[in-house]
């Protein structure tokens, strides 16, 4: 009988600051369950890596008076470091500024929403926290200060693209009610749900290039603006399995022949993963399968996502 395969990711953090014990955690408690499987007899893709592309890593960067790709290399390769530090077992390490497999496989994603008519430009005028890199509603915050950092936000207006995630909202509450895509524990199940029941907002998945001195992947067709840092973050997941280059082979075997797809992250970007990651896979048409479920101890654990679909470059449409 084959053995069973697992795909094991971390979320990939930013690098505008040193490693902190978070970091560590999420690491090692990846790493944990990484050698349990292997020790079970299972194949285990175990996948980390770093943000680059983020703004507050150009922001960080000015403020330490330090080119941005000499300061995003120098912060990469202390994350790089942990391997031998927390003396890890992962197979793959990827940065999503420099890593070659990294951005044909971004911009292969757009394009396929985009065929598919999930996307509208749309002037927006916000809340911004660049903490968190995202977009704050006036009634979900007090004072005009972040809910997760305390920080004063900043009012942004600006032409984007828009994703139509309103559209998926009962395609996604349907998998994860289903369990096709399980979520861990059980309580964060139920918060996802909720928040999905309480209705989904389209939301802007580019920024101007000029905000950010052009650093990140350029929207495809459209050089006046970046993927937003999420979107681009997110694909790593199979951008480091080749998703989006000539050979799809590791793509295959681990994505859409994988018997576990298991995302191991922190609570505070459960939404990014369970509603925003999985609504851009149903988007670009990859479909939905039961998998087998595990769980981990104390971190949160979005599991058995769709697979991807590995086709090739769509016209764009809008
Ligand atoms: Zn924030």
């Amino acid at each position: 009988m084959d053995r069973q395969r697992l795909t094991l990711t971390t979320a990939i953090p930013y690098v505008n600051g040193p490693p902190h014990l978070g970091h560590a955690l999420e690491l090692v408690q990846t790493d944990v369950l990484a050698r349990h499987r292997r020790l079970r007899g299972q194949q285990v893709r175990f996948q980390t890596g770093t943000d680059d592309n983020a703004f507050k890593n150009v922001a960080a960067a000015r403020a330490a008076g330090q080119p941005i790709r000499e300061f995003v290399d120098a912060h990469g390769d202390g994350f790089a470091a942990l391997r031998d530090t927390l003396t890890l077992s992962y197979d793959d390490f990827i940065r999503t500024s420099s890593d070659p497999r990294h951005a044909p496989g971004v911009q292969r994603l757009w394009r396929q929403c985009a065929a598919n008519g999930d996307f509208y430009q749309h002037r927006y005028e916000g809340l911004y926290c660049n903490g968190c890199e995202q977009f704050y509603a006036p009634g979900d915050v007090a004072e005009s200060r972040c809910p997760e950092h305390a920080a004063p936000l900043h009012r942004v207006v600006e032409q984007n693209w828009f994703f139509r995630l309103s559209t998926y909202a009962d395609e996604l509450h349907r998998v994860i009610a289903e369990g096709e895509v399980a979520v861990v524990p059980a309580t964060k199940r139920n918060e996802v749900l909720a928040f999905i029941k309480s209705g989904l907002a389209d939301f802007s998945v580019s920024r101007p290039a000029g905000r950010s001195g052009g650093w990140g992947i350029g929207v495809p067709d459209d050089p006046s603006q970046v993927v937003y840092v999420w979107w681009d973050a997110l694909t790593n997941y199979v951008t480091a399995l080749g998703y989006g280059t000539d050979d799809g082979s590791a793509y295959r075997d681990w994505w859409v022949d994988a018997d576990e797809r298991v995302h191991v992250i922190g609570k505070g970007i459960l939404r990014f993963h369970a509603v925003y990651w999985l609504a851009l896979l149903l988007s670009a048409k990859h479909r939905c399968r039961r998998l087998s479920s595990s769980t981990t101890t104390s971190a949160w654990t979005v599991k058995n996502l769709p697979r991807a679909r590995q086709g090739p470059s769509v016209r764009r449409t809008w």
